[in-house]
């Protein structure tokens, strides 16, 4: 949110004044909102229809297992009963985009430190007016050009000179960029690509898929634009103008399914979060989008450097896949750029 001031964008992210989150139990039909308090005090946990419907307030104590947690998600919190089936694992699912039995559990940690832990007020859903170009690239770049930036998009880098521990060269596909002596570089790409640049530099090498479908469908906005499935195929449906689309994390269990399939069977369960859609299945895309983060497992873990892995002077590395402290989220790819920036204030 403060990237998102500083670049002039705080309007361009839309959602429900307050935290609040729907959800569906498509085991049993069972409907209820999650309705935070704003401040730090967790009020909510002590009332019946602003917790999850089956828990009882000293379920809530399960989220402190987290606290130096060494195993995974599912090692700290599994049989937790219902508030780990209908709120923790698809926190988790959603948040490390990596199975819980898998997943990291001080990942999570972090995660939830930084929203449930910190209160409603830090667990505002919101989601992007148009889409997150709008919101977290176009202004940031108009941003940087008001302020004499030079950008340049569209340069394929191909390889970095080194002179010494310094980057000196920087080969672009289309040419060469030489460095100055007080010039610096922060390598922000993927992680394979890193490690293609830098050679000897240890990068997560295991990632997880993420499912988009969209449907060409109206469905009424409710009191949040979107609903969270808890036991079916899709996690999150998301109501916008004309279309209703769905986020699966954790899908590479899903790449290997046909699209027609995988769609019929997700359609149930938009069908169940907006019951006023017709039954028959409208068009839909199905994007799959197979390295979509690394697996927030302990090996992958070890391997994400620190800003100043490549062991250059004038060189950081930016991106969710360094060590952040975060799974990869937007959010830990906004601080990461923030840590580069730092470290090369001091070092350059
Ligand atoms: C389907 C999907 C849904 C997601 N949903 C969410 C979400 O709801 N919330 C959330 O917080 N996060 C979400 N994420 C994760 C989030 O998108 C990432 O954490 C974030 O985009 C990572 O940013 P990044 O800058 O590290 O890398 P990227 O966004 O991958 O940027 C790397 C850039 O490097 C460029 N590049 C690559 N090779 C070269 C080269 N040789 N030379 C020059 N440039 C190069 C690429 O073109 C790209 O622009 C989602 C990811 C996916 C795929």
């Amino acid at each position: 949110m403060a990237y998102l001031a500083r670049i002039g964008a705080t309007d361009s992210m839309v959602g429900p004044p307050e935290p609040v989150f729907p959800f569906i139990d498509r085991a049993d039909g069972t409907r209820w909102v999650l309705r935070l308090d704003r401040g730090r005090m967790p009020f909510w946990i002590f009332d019946r229809n602003r917790r999850v419907p089956g828990t009882g307030w000293r379920d809530y104590l399960a989220l402190l297992r987290l606290r130096g947690a060494q195993g995974t998600v599912a090692e700290a919190l599994g049989g937790a009963g219902p508030i780990y089936r209908r709120l923790l694992e698809p926190l988790a699912v959603a948040a490390l985009n990596t199975a819980p039995d898998e997943a990291l559990a001080s990942l999570m940690q972090a995660v939830v430190a930084q929203t449930l832990g910190a209160g409603g007020a830090a667990c505002r859903p919101l989601v992007p007016r148009e889409g997150l170009s709008e919101s977290f690239i176009d202004p940031a770049l108009a941003w940087l050009r008001a302020r004499g930036a030079d950008i340049r998009l569209g340069r394929r880098m191909q390889g970095l000179e080194r002179n010494d521990d310094q980057i000196s060269v920087i080969h672009c596909a289309d040419g060469a960029v030489v460095l100055g002596p007080d010039e610096a570089v922060v390598l922000a790409v993927p992680a394979p690509v890193a490690a293609d640049l830098v050679p000897g530099l240890t990068v997560p090498d295991a990632f997880e898929a993420i499912l988009n479908l969209h449907y060409r469908a109206e469905a009424p906005p409710g009191e949040a634009p979107f609903v969270g499935i808890v036991g079916g195929v899709a996690e999150w449906v998301f109501i916008k103008p004309g279309i209703v689309s769905v986020t699966i994390s954790a899908a590479n269990r899903f790449l290997a399914e046909p699209p027609e399939s995988l769609s019929e069977r997700v359609w149930a369960d938009v069908r169940a979060a907006c019951p006023t859609l017709a039954p028959e299945m409208p068009q839909c895309r199905v994007v799959r989008e197979k390295r979509a983060t690394f697996a927030a497992t302990a090996m992958q873990q070890k391997r994400r450097p620190a800003v100043d892995g490549a062991g250059l002077a004038n060189l950081a590395l930016a991106g969710d896949w360094t060590a952040t402290g975060l799974p990869a989220t937007i959010e830990g790819t906004i601080r990461s750029g923030e840590t580069a920036a730092r470290f090369l204030l001091r070092h350059v």
